[in-house]
């Protein structure tokens, strides 16, 4: 077989204590903690929905760096969204919330970063949400740590700071939609493999970021993830 042009390199998020986890695809669950889904005007436990980003997308951020993201164009309202990211690490199809422990490879804490406005307009006209969600730089994530180390992360402190000031805070066990259920219904939806990223969802608070502002997002347990808008 010839390549008639070299291929892109491979997206990777460094590991804690060493190595590359290698990116397949990045799915993203909507609305999953319940004051994020009151501010957006929604209420009650609606079923889990996903929507996915490039797996390009991702700006890989390692432990103790800053990394940046550039204001992106055709918005006016650039929104943070802390999140856990789950990575999987042995795929599957059909797998039972009880059995997703045994998939998950690690933890990682990341952003999925909105163009708000737009996504506002394409939510009004019924339109896909690729160009509010799925853009360049839209998935800063930082180092993941192994399940081996963490164990099941099943409650703790997520927050988001900007510029020193608490954005968001939540907790891993108000997730209306549990890690193991969404790692169910993703799989009934999409053979998960190994190398995929799930974003699980925000936490109340989500605001916007402009040029020169920076985010300190955490989750308990995870260490931190840094990222400067320029
Ligand atoms: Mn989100």
């Amino acid at each position: 077989m010839t390549l008639v042009f070299t291929p892109p390199a491979i997206t990777t998020v460094p590991v804690v204590g060493g190595g590359e986890f290698p990116v397949r695809r990045i799915y993203c669950v909507g609305r999953n903690y319940v004051e994020h889904a009151q501010e957006m005007g929604y209420t009650g436990r609606e079923p889990p929905f996903f929507f996915m980003k490039p797996t390009d997308a991702v700006v890989a951020v390692p432990d103790g760096a800053t990394g940046v993201v550039d204001y992106p164009t055709v918005t006016k309202n650039f929104h943070y969204e802390i999140e856990l990211v789950v990575a999987i690490g042995t795929g599957g199809r059909d797998i039972r919330a009880a059995d997703a422990p045994q998939h998950i490879w690690g933890y990682a804490v990341g952003l999925d970063m909105t163009r708000r406005d737009i996504q506002g307009e394409m939510k009004k006209q019924g339109r896909p949400w690729c160009i509010g969600k799925g853009f360049d730089q839209s998935a800063p994530i930082g180092p993941i740590t192994p399940f081996a180390q963490t164990g099941e992360l099943l409650a703790g402190a997520i927050t988001l700071d900007v510029n020193g000031t608490r954005q968001q805070t939540g907790d891993l066990n108000q997730l209306i939609w549990s890690v193991n259920e969404i790692i169910e219904q993703l799989s009934q939806a999409w053979t998960l493999q190994a190398g995929d990223l799930i974003m699980t969802g925000t936490p109340a608070g989500v605001g916007p970021v402009v040029a020169g502002d920076v985010m300190v997002g955490a989750v308990e347990g995870l260490g931190v993830l840094k990222v400067a808008v320029r």
